[in-house]
């Protein structure tokens, strides 16, 4: 899902541009439900855009004691950054100024979810 900068390109320095997005799916985090996501963009200048994303995430996972799915809680706000020449914490802006906040949202969201899922404290494991 590309999102035109074009707006923001032609605009003043430290303009603004605010969206929402709602993702239905992520390769590799199963979502609950659609994810909601708050997006602000921001110019810094020329070369550089930042998007902060703030987001709730509902994703299905599997308790690592009892093997039982439930629904991990996900609240969180990314920054990420975009630029024609992007470094390795960078992401990049196309030639005809888009750019993609799924593939950065989806990588931060894989980094974010806890690595030990347990359903509850007293989980007792396989009965
Ligand atoms: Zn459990």
């Amino acid at each position: 899902m590309p999102i035109s900068i074009l707006g923001l390109t032609r605009a003043k320095d430290n303009s603004q541009e605010n969206l929402e997005l709602t993702i239905d799916t992520l390769e590799d985090v199963a979502l609950a439900e659609p994810l909601k996501a708050s997006v602000k963009l921001v110019k810094y200048s020329h070369e550089l855009l930042v998007a902060e994303v703030t987001l709730s995430a509902k994703v299905n996972v599997a308790c690592d004691k009892c093997l039982s799915e439930f629904v991990q809680n996900l609240n969180t706000t990314f920054r990420f950054e975009f630029t024609d020449e992007p470094d390795e914490s960078q992401w990049p802006i196309t030639r005809d100024s888009h750019i993609d906040l799924i593939e950065p949202i989806r990588q931060e969201i894989l980094f974010s979810l806890p690595t030990q899922n347990i359903c509850q404290e007293e989980c007792n494991g396989i009965a």
